[in-house]
């Protein structure tokens, strides 16, 4: 009789400081897949759970599909959007008798009653099917590791890769991980470390060699020790203020024996972290200091990518500040083009207007206005599309995605995707599912901190990182009221 294995994806990124709560209509909004649709939405993507499909196919397993959700990062998952996905997962599990899980975690989860979003999952499911079914779970490397999540998982396994471009490796890792466990050869057990610190290891990137390459090379050499199965180094994700947010160590061993030399190698890893605390592989530049310099940049083909740090949708900010484009727009700036806006009012202004129409509207600010007020724009329809593209870059190829009701908005010399959803600019086809041709433009401005090199820095002429401070993912640490995660630590009291 072959194996029936569990596979589920309930991932979340959750930014405390967001006011935006992340209820199931957040997670339909990215992706909500049940059952049977799962294979559907994610067979020959490059995710983790087309992984775990390849997976089970290679090892002989009968797959048993639960939920799959996602939702862009936001403040904390609703108590109704945690029960009823954890209610789900549990359930197709027990409905099939499976054994064995693979799950699609982010671990960076804050539920309204929870903090330790992925322990309150992991240990809702312990509580029904007791601590011997084995459970192989995938992180993003912006994890926030905590003991209870290394306790009741039997496999962590982290992505290596920032931008994240090996979401099918991991998941590959996870599952042939556990393959090894079900045959009996291993019996992984979870140790996590973590240091005095809210951010450091250069946040992961791996862009250049700096931090964290050298820190995921240290890892590879004590992985390749007898009884040491896998060493994940997280990042982990500062903007969540709970006990536990930061770096961490994850080291999967074999068996009580490894158990002590994991222990060891987790602390000699994540003091060697510390060490890392000051190295950053990218600068950050405020607004003004970002357009001088892009006037400096020689020129050539390609365009300059101007990178709007501290409103990132992808580490929970609204997408909607207007610091940066009102900059580009006041300087003039020619061939130019921003992508996205997040503001479905405007989308639907221009909606009613028509393509050619001139139309006057208020152009985002509307979130917060502690991060800037409103833009007064007139400019031209140039294009209404209706938001829904699919991947082709990267990071999560083939993947498909519904903004809703967008428009592309012509000001000056600016041409600005705006979109009724909240997505992190990682991929093209936010701007070529609206007629634009990123390549042949001088300027692009991307919500996007990081991830938008994976797809754009091939195109590039320049990136500039700009850190307006308006956003909710400044790396102004300070500016935040955080109360709960555990002091003294770095950079907030430490140095
Ligand atoms: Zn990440």
């Amino acid at each position: 009789m072959t194996r029936r294995v569990l596979i589920a994806g309930f991932k979340h990124e959750t930014n405390t400081f967001s006011k935006l709560p992340t209820d199931l209509a957040a997670y339909r909004a990215r992706a909500l897949h049940r059952g049977a649709e799962v294979p559907g939405a994610y067979r020959d993507t490059r995710t983790e759970i087309a992984a775990f499909i390849d997976a089970c196919e290679r090892h002989g397993w009968t797959p048993v599909y639960g939920p799959a959700g996602d939702a862009t990062p936001s403040g904390p998952v609703t108590r109704e959007a945690f029960e009823t996905l954890t209610d789900e997962i549990i359930a197709a599990a027990q409905s099939e008798a499976v054994s064995a899980m693979l799950l699609q975690l982010h671990g960076a989860m804050v539920a309204e009653h929870a903090d330790d979003g992925e322990g309150a999952l992991l240990e809702a499911i312990r509580a029904r099917f007791g601590r011997t079914l084995p459970i192989a779970v995938t992180l993003d490397l912006h994890a926030n590791v905590t003991d209870k999540m290394a306790d009741l998982a039997d496999i962590i396994v982290s992505y290596r890769t920032y931008p994240h471009t090996d979401m099918y490796e991991t998941g590959t890792r996870a599952a042939d991980l556990l393959a090894r466990q079900l045959d009996g050869a291993v019996r992984p057990r979870v140790t996590v470390r973590r240091g005095a610190m809210l951010d450091a290891v250069d946040h992961g990137r791996t862009t250049a060699p700096g931090p964290m390459t050298e820190m995921l090379a240290r890892a590879a050499a004590f992985e390749a020790e007898p009884g040491i199965l896998s060493i994940s180094i997280n990042a982990g994700f500062p903007w969540a203020d709970i006990a536990d947010a930061g770096p961490s160590v994850v080291v999967v061993a074999d068996g009580e024996e490894a158990a002590a030399r994991a222990a060891d190698i987790a602390q000699t890893l994540i003091d060697e972290i510390w060490q890392t605390r000051h190295r950053k592989s990218i600068e950050t530049l405020d607004v003004e200091t970002a357009l001088a310099r892009l006037a400096t940049v020689a020129p050539g083909p390609g365009p300059v990518v101007l990178a709007d740090y501290a409103d990132n949708p992808g580490g929970g900010g609204y997408g909607d500040s207007p610091r940066l484009l009102g900059g580009l727009i006041a300087a003039g700036i020619e061939n130019a083009a921003f992508a996205t806006m997040y503001d479905p009012e405007a989308a639907a202004i221009c909606h009613r207007a028509g393509e050619g129409a001139e139309v006057s509207l208020a152009l985002g600010g509307k979130m917060d206005p502690a991060f800037g007020a409103p833009l007064e724009v007139c400019g031209t329809v140039q294009r209404l599309t209706d938001g829904r593209l699919t991947f082709d870059g990267p990071m999560a190829k083939g993947v498909h995605i519904d903004m809703g009701p967008s428009a592309v908005l012509r000001v000056g010399g600016i041409d600005t995707v705006i979109a009724s959803g909240r997505f992190q600019v990682y991929d093209q086809q936010f701007f070529r599912h609206a007629g634009i041709d990123p390549a042949s433009r001088a300027v692009l401005g991307v919500k996007s901190a990081h991830h938008f090199r994976a797809a754009f820095g091939p195109i590039a002429r320049a990136s500039l990182v700009v850190d307006s401070g308006a956003g909710l993912t400044s790396a102004n640490f300070k500016a935040l009221p955080f109360r709960k995660v555990r002091r003294p630590i770095y950079p907030l009291d430490l140095d």
